[in-house]
């Protein structure tokens, strides 16, 4: 008569229902959706059914029925079957913990899965030849003489498991390695407790502590949540796409970037911001079952489809929430949002796609109301583009590759040129010329500004000292400043030392800064400009009419030069209103004492009106483009021998 002592299997049997459970429960919401989650899923499946059958077989052969030998006999070979998965799906789901293409691990995985197909064939024929076990017509339970086969295949499977951590280890995170190691020793550690006391059955038990362990560490499925929203986390969207990609399968993206949640933490409190979060991520998540939802960064949601059906559904239904009003604890609230469409999202490439949905949503201008803008061939062009250029843009500092031309202003008044702009020009090996609106854009993004603008500004002293003689001619020559740079007052302090580094004269340079940065009230601007003005530089408003002009602000700051923008001169043909506009602007700044300069001249008709009008100063085609530097050297040296070009 055999007698084991069930207490331990029990236990980890009740171990195993609890994490079955949890994991259910939650899986069953949120629809975890990746290979490692499925397999994980099997995995606790399979060791439920395999701890629960070892308890079973154990009482059946504990009672020794005559009548109860076929069932015995049916439940231990299921046993048997059960115990050939589970090491297997053990190795399986480890797999998944590593960064390869699935295509790889399957073809491994192969491989590893003969041997149990092999045992398996021994298993389901063990009723005839009794090689592992048999059950007499007594009930009685015997030992076959292959019996330690069982033991023999999970020994070795726990060490294919670690040597598989140990092979690929760079592909596995140190945290996944530990925990398959602590795992392993938790399970041996009872299998040979129960090897030693072989009325013990504390194998089902390191199973139930061990599936306990992964589940809490690497298993976790609420580990993938962000818990406010209630969303899956960036960390998870991460894995998940780079899973897709590496699986080759369609991608497709409606993201949801919220551009009032600022304002509305702040005007209406952050737990209205919260409470909109909330209620946003519920209905999403109700929206379709195939739909995944996640909640990247601070103020964005992304829902991940997989095929075009859903991808259309979804859009429309987002779109139609985020019309209406939200009710919250401070009243219905508007909540725009800028939604992106992207299908096969799979294509960009690896770690843009944050950056992609930004720059999307940029393109938007107006985020007063709820907007959709869907990504088309042109706009990932667009971006991959800017892409190329970004990461050019390092080796162009580093190698200085930019050049500098100037564009000559003229003065109707004097009859010849009387200032220079510098304007930046870039080359890329292969894409050609960059207009600077795209890369000094860029720079100004990602900080690379301060580096370019010391490049050229020091490229522009050199010019002047080498040619110093063009400074008899034209006042001054203007260097654009972008607003990241003025309000770094040691970049400012750095641009002025460069004057006294190669011993020029102050007043041979005027800054030019764009009516956005001198709207942009600071402390930090004053001093700025309070250092420019001391050195002897002055200063140019460029761009006046572009933007919202807070002319008060304006009217503050020290400025020696107004430049009109050209978007006011384009309309002067048909709009009566902005001619008169233009000219009345002209005559204040002018009474003003500020030297006007209109930019973007082309046309003739445009020169006689502003002639007319009472502006002196013109920039533009009409005169002459942007010239290289021996280029408008050669152009001043004309005029100073009294035959100008123009
Ligand atoms: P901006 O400061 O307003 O410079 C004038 C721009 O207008 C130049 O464009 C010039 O080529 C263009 N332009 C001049 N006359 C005409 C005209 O008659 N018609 C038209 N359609 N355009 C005209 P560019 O060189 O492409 O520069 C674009 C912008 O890039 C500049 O606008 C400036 O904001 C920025 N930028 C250029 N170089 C630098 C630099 O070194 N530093 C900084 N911070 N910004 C720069
Ligand atoms: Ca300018
Ligand atoms: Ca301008």
């Amino acid at each position: 008569m055999i007698t084991y002592n069930l207490d331990f299997l029990i236990a980890g049997l009740v171990l195993l229902l609890i994490v079955f459970y949890h994991y259910w429960e939650y899986d069953n919401k949120q629809r975890l959706d990746s290979t490692n989650n499925r397999i994980f899923r099997f995995f606790i499946a399979t060791a439920l059914a395999d701890v629960s059958f070892d308890l079973l077989s154990s009482v059946l052969i504990m009672d020794e029925r005559p009548g109860l030998a076929n069932m015995t006999n049916l439940v231990l070979t299921i046993f048997y079957i059960l115990q050939l998965v589970y090491p297997l799906a053990l190795v399986f789901y480890a797999q998944t913990l590593r960064e390869v293409s699935f295509d790889k691990i399957k073809k491994e995985m192969l491989v590893w899965t003969l041997p149990p197909a092999l045992i398996l064939c021994l298993v389901l024929s063990n009723s005839w030849t009794g090689l592992l076990f048999s059950v007499d017509v007594g009930g009685v339970y015997h030992h076959g003489p292959l019996y330690l086969l069982m033991y023999g295949y999970a020994f070795v499977y726990a060490w294919v498991l670690i040597l598989l951590t140990l092979i690929h280890k760079k592909e596995l995170s140190k945290r996944s390695v530990a925990v398959l190691w602590e795992f392993l020793l938790i399970e041996s550690g009872c299998v040979l407790y129960q090897a030693l006391h072989s009325s013990c059955l504390t194998t089902g038990f390191g199973i139930g502590i061990g599936v306990t362990v992964l589940y809490l560490t690497i298993g976790n499925p609420s580990s993938y949540m962000d818990h406010m929203t209630g969303a899956f986390d960036k960390h998870y969207f991460d894995t998940w796409f780079h899973e897709q990609r590496l699986k080759d399968k369609p991608v497709h993206m409606i993201t949801i970037t919220l551009p009032r949640l600022q304002h509305i933490n702040r005007v209406m409190g952050t737990h209205v911001g919260n409470q909109l979060l909330k209620q946003i991520t519920e209905t999403l998540q109700q929206i379709d079952p195939h739909v995944q939802v996640f909640w990247v960064s601070g103020k964005k949601f992304f829902l991940v489809m997989q095929t075009l059906a859903d991808y259309e559904r979804t859009r429309d239904e987002v779109m139609a929430f985020f019309r209406k009003t939200f009710d919250t604890d401070g009243g219905p609230v508007a909540f725009p949002a800028i939604i992106c469409g992207i299908i096969h999202g799979e294509r960009l490439p690896e770690n843009s796609f944050l950056a992609y949905v930004d720059y999307m949503a940029g393109l938007v201008k107006n985020s007063r109301e709820t907007v959709l803008i869907q990504s088309d061939d042109k706009m990932m062009n667009g971006f991959l583009y800017e892409r190329k250029i970004d990461i050019f843009l390092r080796e162009a500092i580093d190698r200085d590759l930019f050049d500098v031309y100037y564009q000559p202003i003229y003065s109707l008044e004097k009859g010849g040129y009387v200032t220079l702009e510098a304007l930046s020009r870039l080359w890329h090996p292969s894409l050609g010329y960059v207009p600077p609106d795209v890369f000094i854009t860029l720079a100004e993004k990602n900080g690379q500004i301060l580096k370019i603008g010391l490049l050229q500004f020091r490229r522009v002293c050199r010019f002047v000292k080498e040619n110093e003689w063009i400074m008899r001619e034209i006042r001054n020559i203007k260097f654009n400043l972008s607003p990241v740079e003025i309000l770094e007052y040691d970049h400012v302090k750095a641009l002025l030392d460069i004057i006294r580094e190669f011993g020029l004269n102050p007043s041979y340079f005027q800054f030019e800064i764009t009516e956005t940065a001198a709207t942009e009230y600071s402390a930090q601007l004053f001093e700025a400009l309070d250092l420019i003005q001391k050195a002897g530089v002055t200063l140019c408003l460029d761009d006046f009419g572009s933007g919202y002009a807070n002319l008060d602000m304006i009217l503050k700051l020290p400025f020696a030069c107004i430049k009109i923008d050209r978007s006011l001169l384009r309309g002067l043909g048909e709009e009566p209103k902005v001619a008169f506009f233009y000219h009345s602007l002209v005559s204040v700044l002018n009474a003003m004492h500020y030297r006007v300069v209109a930019e973007g001249v082309e046309t003739e008709e445009e020169k006689d009106k502003l002639s007319q009008w009472g502006v002196d100063m013109i920039q533009g085609f009409y005169f002459s483009k942007p010239l290289s530097s021996p280029e408008i050297a050669a152009l001043l040296k004309d005029q100073s021998a009294g035959n100008p070009r123009s």
